[in-house]
């Protein structure tokens, strides 16, 4: 099975949907084999977002990743990736199919509350950033 590595962004949890997005991996039927509360320093987030470092967004991508807590969470399945890709929607919340994550929480691509890996390998590379024990 994959593994894909979740964040629920400074937003979502100021926002207070943390307990809303558990509970759609939850009833997916996904597996959490990490889980974390944590704010996230300037290094961990560049290495998270390497493949947009020098993209105009960059700057403010990173100043909102470590701008507050996140709770960043390892989820293992069958076809983890793609369930997980479903259930947030589009990157653009406006978009994302309704129903999804971002569709029903979000109006912004740059404030869209969650994230997921967007290949098998990523998800295990981006875990190990996260939870480098696990
Ligand atoms: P995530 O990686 O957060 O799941 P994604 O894989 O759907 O999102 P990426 O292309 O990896 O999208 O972009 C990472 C994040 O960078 C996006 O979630 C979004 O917050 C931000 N982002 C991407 N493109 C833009 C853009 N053109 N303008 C502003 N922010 C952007």
């Amino acid at each position: 099975s994959e593994r894909t590595l979740i964040l629920i962004k400074p937003d979502g949890v100021e926002r207070r949907i943390v307990g809303e997005v558990i509970s759609r991996i939850e009833r997916k039927g996904l597996e959490i084999v990490a889980m974390d509360l944590r704010t996230l320093d300037r290094e961990t987030a560049g290495q998270h977002y390497a493949e947009h470092e020098g993209k105009p967004f960059y700057p403010d991508l990173v100043d909102f990743i470590t701008s507050g807590p996140l709770v960043a969470i390892v989820a293992e399945g069958e076809n983890a990736v793609a369930a997980w890709r479903q259930l947030a929607g589009a990157t653009d919340p406006v978009k994302a199919a309704p129903g999804s994550i971002r569709a029903d929480f979000a109006t912004v691509m740059n404030r869209n509350i969650v994230h997921g890996s967007d290949s098998p390998e990523n998800g295990i590379r981006e875990a190990k950033i996260f939870f480098p024990d696990l």
